[in-house]
């Protein structure tokens, strides 16, 4: 009994094991109509786990398709669409046997206008219960397909009315599959896999109108380098076909930003450190990798409006300056370096606005400022802060605490930087932690803070810091 178990035991991993090496599909996943972080291979670890998937960053119409037989759509901004020539590739893609994957609702323009062409259209008014399969379908309801020649459809899920919800139907060799997008995960951490026994399933099948070769390249196309690389003074500007009416504006107020944060940092970038950016199709979030910059092209309504732009670029680009050691107040003092560049921007008012709104919501949780360390930890007793209000405690209380800095010493940051450039090396020390922060804010201010952080509530100790001077 025992070894037979361990005869199909071991004949299963060994399935397992060939399905691993020889997935049916070879998945695409677009994020150049719209960047997402989910996209950015979160929806591929909940749908394709066992098959090969690979992102898009580029124009579309100039990936190679050739050995992928599955193609996602998640998304596409308001503000762009899907060009003929990408039209033109979706179908040719079908015709040789790919699956297409649109998600979208009523309120997502460009699929809707995608979809169209293909005879069918996101609508409002679906009503639960979906019906169709027997896995529990998870998800807001409320979106129903219209088909417009419903014979051509093969209609995988309804709504208690037996209004279509999900469908697919037969192009060319391929199949497109077209579904709510509230049926698919969405969290960046990829900890909502929803749908997904019905889902994965689902896109092998959609995909297998077309043979794909494992042993064969399938590579994606990441963000750098771009259908399109200019380089200035130093600094690479990455974008694709469908950015390039904002790539000019977005490199101007990039290379306007940059002296103006090494101004307030003090020290310049080090070699390589952020002097690559590439645009995302998107007004909500970006990061840095230390060289590259991803940076969303939309952000706080540019290039209409600046202010929010500015903010945003220093933020990013802070990242990477205060490498190789984040900082313990990482993400406020990146967006507190980018209001003060606001304010040398021509920005003030708002700049003031805003340092003054973020330091207002710490204080409903430490209205001394005494309470709470950056971790929401308290020395006093006060209970644990968690979620938003540590957030809150952490960015006003940071903003706060350089605030005063400032007032004694207006170029305080310059003069940390400047510290912490020439005394926090990886040769020189271990980590970077609050009793070293402590101690080269020390060493910037040419003061002892020690008792001042550790009245602020922060249980810092001088002979823990590894900087001395
Ligand atoms: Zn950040």
């Amino acid at each position: 009994m025992k070894r037979l178990l361990i005869v199909l035991l071991f004949g299963a991993l060994a399935l397992n094991a060939l399905a691993r090496s020889q997935p049916a599909v070879h998945g695409v996943v677009d994020l150049a109509h719209e960047f997402t972080f989910y996209g950015d291979g979160r929806f591929a670890r909940q749908y394709l786990r066992d098959q090969k998937a690979v992102t898009s960053w580029g124009t579309l119409y100039k990936f190679d398709l050739s050995n992928a037989n599955l193609l996602v759509l998640l998304g596409c901004a308001p503000q762009l669409c899907y060009c003929p020539e990408d039209i033109a590739v979706i179908n040719r893609f079908l015709q040789e046997g790919g699956g297409v994957v649109i998600f979208g609702g009523s309120d997502h323009g460009p699929q809707n206008e995608l979809a169209k062409t293909f005879g069918v259209e996101f609508e409002k008014g679906a009503r639960a219960p979906l019906r169709g399969t027997t896995e529990k379908i998870e998800g807001a309801v409320g979106i129903r397909l219209k088909l417009t020649q419903p014979g051509f459809w093969t209609v995988l899920l309804t709504d208690a009315v037996k209004a279509p919800v999900a469908a697919t139907r037969k192009i060319g060799k391929g199949q497109l599959l077209v579904l709510p997008r509230a049926l698919a995960g969405n969290n960046p951490d990829a900890s909502d896999p929803r749908n997904a026994d019905w889902l994965a399933p689902l896109l092998v099948r959609v995909a297998s109108g077309k043979r794909v070769d494992a042993t064969k390249p399938f590579k994606g196309r990441g963000l750098t380098p771009g259908d399109y690389v200019e380089e200035h003074e130093g600094l690479k500007l990455h974008y694709s076909d469908y950015l390039k009416p904002y790539a000019s504006s977005m490199f101007a107020i990039a290379q306007r930003c940059k002296p103006v944060i090494e101004k307030r940092m003090g020290v310049p970038l080090s070699p390589g450190m952020a002097s690559e950016i590439g645009l995302l199709a998107t007004g909500a979030g970006g990061f840095s990798s230390g060289r590259v910059l991803g940076l969303a092209v939309w952000w706080g309504g540019f290039p209409e409006r600046e202010d929010s732009m500015i903010e945003f670029i220093t933020h990013e680009s802070v990242h990477s300056w205060v490498l190789p050691f984040a900082e313990i107040w990482n993400e406020p003092i990146a967006t507190y370096v980018g209001n003060l560049v606001m304010m040398d921007m021509g920005f003030a008012e708002e700049a003031n606005r805003r340092i003054q709104a973020t330091i207002k919501r710490a204080t409903k949780h430490d209205p001394q400022m005494k309470l709470y360390d950056m971790q929401g930890n308290s020395r006093k007793g006060a209970p644990k802060l968690e979620g938003g209000a540590r957030a809150e405690l952490q960015w006003g209380k940071a903003f706060w605490i350089f605030e005063q800095l400032r007032k004694e010493k207006p170029d305080f940051l310059a003069r940390y930087f400047q510290a912490k450039r020439r005394l926090a090396s990886k040769e020189k020390i271990k980590k970077y932690d609050a009793n070293n922060t402590v101690a080269m804010l020390s060493v910037a201010m040419g003061r002892d803070l020690f008792p001042w952080f550790r009245e602020l509530g922060f249980d810092v100790d001088r002979t823990k810091a590894e900087i001395h001077e």
